[in-house]
Formats: structure tokens, sequence, C-alpha cells
């Protein structure tokens, strides 16, 4: 999963790309509004955490130009702003949730799983496929019934293959899931977290069509 954190505060944008990072997410960080603009109009993200006080611009404006282009992707409000108008002025703007600062970690964990699972269209919390399932909540693994140990990156890798069955990702869409900017990517990860995967839920649990992508499940057309 590919994140844009929106914040212009550094112990916080620190504290919060270090966090998530470690949760296995790829995390952006811009600070201002103008930047936040930019990468919006040019880059795509499975979710944005929004702060709305920022240099440069509002983060209402930022979020009221991503609507307005039709962009869907999920939204979740940081806000140190705990005023009732505030909060609605987020949600109307096309905000899919907001949290008012400070938070605990696990909240912020909470509401993301929750805003990702209503936007994929899945009210099931759990992925399941061919004996393994996947709770994105707990980070836990199964296959039949017994606990997989996976480091971050490997369930990052299975999470998004997991998430849409039959679905081709080319090495370069995991690779994005994997690493935020600035992170130096060896050019064989992929390649070493899909054996991994293999190795621990059976050689075809993941397909591929050489030279396209990897799949889980049976392939679209
Ligand atoms: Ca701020």
């Amino acid at each position: 999963m590919r994140l844009l954190l929106v914040e212009d505060d550094r112990m916080i944008g620190d504290s919060l790309r270090a966090a998530l990072r470690l949760e296995g997410y790829a995390v952006d960080w811009v600070r201002d509004a103008a930047a936040a603009q930019s990468t919006l109009a040019s880059e795509r993200f499975d979710l944005v955490l929004l702060d709305l006080g920022l240099p440069k611009g509002d983060g209402l404006e930022v979020l009221r130009a991503l609507r307005s282009r039709h962009d869907a992707t999920p939204v979740i409000v940081l806000t140190a702003r705990d005023g009732v108008g505030d909060r609605v002025a987020g949600l109307d703007a096309g905000a899919d949730d907001y949290l008012v600062k400070p938070f605990e970690l696990d909240e912020l964990s909470a509401r993301m799983r929750a805003v990702l699972r209503r936007h994929s269209g899945r009210a099931q919390p759990l992925l399941t496929h061919a004996g393994v399932t996947l709770d994105p909540a707990t980070r836990q693994v199964t296959r039949d019934g017994v606990p997989v140990l996976l480091s971050a990156r490997e369930f990052a890798v299975l999470e998004a293959l997991m998430a849409r069955p039959g679905a081709l990702l080319s090495r370069a869409q995991l690779e994005d899931r994997l690493y935020g900017w600035g992170e130096e990517i060896e050019s064989n990860a992929v390649s070493v977290y899909i054996h991994q995967l293999r190795r621990k839920l059976g050689a075809d649990f993941i397909r591929n069509v050489r030279g396209v992508g990897y799949f889980v499940g049976e392939a679209s057309a």
C-alpha cells in the first residue's frame, strides 16, 4: 500500500512515517499544500493522510481539488482543529474519515484499514484464498489454520495480491507499494519476496505471467 502523508509538523511527520513504514506501508511525505497538490496531480496513492493547517495553502483546498478531478483516492484528514465546523467541512469536502490530534497510532491504523476496506468494496475484513487467510487488522496469516510468519514486506506483497484476486500486478506496481521515495530498492527485491512467500504458502499459491506480473487465484481475462 502506497500512502501520501501531508504534514508540516516535522516531529509528527517523522514519527508517523517511521511507524507506518514499520507496518509495511510505502510512505511518501510532503510538507505543504502546494507540494501535495502537484504530487497528487501526478502520482497515484492508495490512501492520503492529510493535515488541514498547512503552509502554502490549506488542506481543504487540496482535498477539494482532488475531488473536483473525480479522483476517489481515500483521504483521512488529520487535524488539530477540533471544532465541529472543521470536521463537517472536511467530510463535506470529500474526506473519508478524520482524526483529531493528538491520536493513538493504533486508532489511525484501524481507521486506515476500515477506509481501505470500504474503498475496495469489501465488507469482509479477512482475505482468503486456497486455504490461506490474511487478516489486515491483526496482520496475521494462516495456511490451513496454521500461523505463517511473514516479514512486513512479504505481508505487503501478499496483501496487495490477495486484495484483488486474479488481477495481475507488475514488478513495478509491487515495488511502488513497498517503497517510498528515496528508499533504496534492490533490483531483485520483489522476486525475493515472491520466492519467500511461495516457500511459506506453497509453490503454486502465487502465479506469474512471465514478463507481465504476478497474481493470486484465477487470472482474469
Ligand atoms: Ca499543520
